[in-house]
Parts: structure tokens; C-alpha cells; sequence
């Protein structure tokens, strides 16, 4: 693509750069925001910026929040010896809306996986292995979407764990095999909680 300016060029490139979105999108995208007012450009800019300098995780679950504890986390009415287990905030925001689940989160972040350099300990795995040594859980609840990657992850995190007292539970597979959590219909999503099956069971029906 030539460009016959350079600060269209940086600016198409650096659109460019996010996920799903090619030269010509990126193209699109900005000369759009150039025929808006300028004041739109410079709240999508700051509110980019505000994002990245200003985001805080919850030093419980690790969930998106801009507080020290997340309002899940601090909220008294919500069972904390019951533990969800989450890629990411786009599964607690998925589960969240089904208002079938009372108990509290762990976002690891991402998933165990080779082909992408991920390993255990790029992810927030040691603080929840923690948590079960403390004796501060009851149960956990894998809720990873079901995907190579993530039964990895839940596998790894269940033999770190296993020797604990705390009960393993995996969402009920009414989410089909390789379906992403933040795509399930909420009624789906919610009976698949409501309806947990044993860790172990899961892992002898594969
Ligand atoms: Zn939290």
C-alpha cells in the first residue's frame, strides 16, 4: 500500500496491529475517524490511554478492575470457598450474566499452550494453587473452554491440587467441545454450572 503521507502510514499501521483488522480495515478505520470532530479522536485516545495507565487487577481473583479488590471479591454476599476457574474477563462477564453462579472467580489469564509459548507460569496458576493450600477453598470449578489448551490447563492445575482437600468440579459439557465460554447462549452457560460434574468423572468419559 503507498501512502502519500507518513502520518497516514503510522496510523494505519498501528490500527493494523489489532487483532482481525487487515491494511484495508485499518485504512477505513482511520479515514473515518478523520472526517469525525476532533474531539472524537482525542477521547478515543484518551480513553485508550486512561485504559493502560490506570488498569488495576484485583489482587484476589485477578479479574479487570479498578479498585484494589474487585466488587465480586468484595462483596459479602458471594460464597468464597467456591472458586470458578477462567481464561479470562470475558468468561466472568459470560457467567456473570447468567446470575446462576454466587461464588467467586481465579482468571488465569490465558491458557497452558506450547505452540504459543505459554507455559504455567506465564499465568496466574501459583496464586491459585496458593489459595487451595491455604485450606480457603471448598471447591473449584474448571471452567476453562473446553479446547486442547484448556483441558491442559485444567489438568495441570488439578494435579498441583489434587492431593488437597477440595472437591474439582467441571462445568456440565451442554458447551459443545471446542465452544469459547463467552459464546454460549446464558441459559446454556447457567444449567452447565447449575449442573457441574466431579473433575474426575470428566476425565475418564475423554
Ligand atoms: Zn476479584
Amino acid at each position: 500500500m503507498e501512502f502519500s503521507s507518513k502520518l497516514l502510514e503510522n496510523a494505519v499501521y498501528e490500527m493494523s496491529q489489532l487483532p482481525g483488522v487487515g491494511k484495508r480495515t485499518a485504512l477505513r478505520l482511520v479515514l473515518h475517524l478523520l472526517k469525525q470532530p476532533e474531539s472524537q479522536t482525542g477521547r478515543l485516545a484518551q480513553a485508550l490511554k486512561s485504559l493502560r495507565e490506570e488498569i488495576k487487577f484485583c489482587r484476589n481473583c485477578h479479574n479487570i478492575s479498578d479498585v484494589e479488590l474487585c466488587e465480586i471479591c468484595a462483596n459479602p454476599k458471594r460464597d468464597s470457598g467456591l472458586i470458578c476457574v477462567v481464561e479470562d474477563i470475558r468468561d466472568v462477564m459470560a457467567i456473570e450474566n447468567t446470575s446462576q453462579y454466587n461464588g467467586l472467580y481465579h482468571v488465569l489469564g490465558g491458557k497452558i499452550s506450547p505452540m504459543e509459548g505459554i507455559g504455567p507460569q506465564d499465568l496466574n496458576i501459583a496464586s491459585l494453587v496458593e489459595k487451595v493450600k491455604k485450606g480457603e477453598i471448598r471447591e473449584l470449578i474448571f471452567a476453562m473452554s473446553s479446547t486442547m489448551e484448556g483441558d491442559t490447563t485444567n489438568f495441570y492445575i488439578y494435579k498441583q491440587i489434587q492431593d488437597r482437600e477440595v472437591r474439582t468440579s467441571t462445568i456440565a459439557r451442554g458447551i459443545a467441545v471446542g465452544d469459547e465460554l463467552e459464546y454460549a447462549d446464558e441459559i446454556t452457560l447457567g444449567r452447565s454450572i447449575l449442573h457441574r460434574i466431579p473433575f474426575e468423572t470428566s476425565l475418564k468419559a475423554d
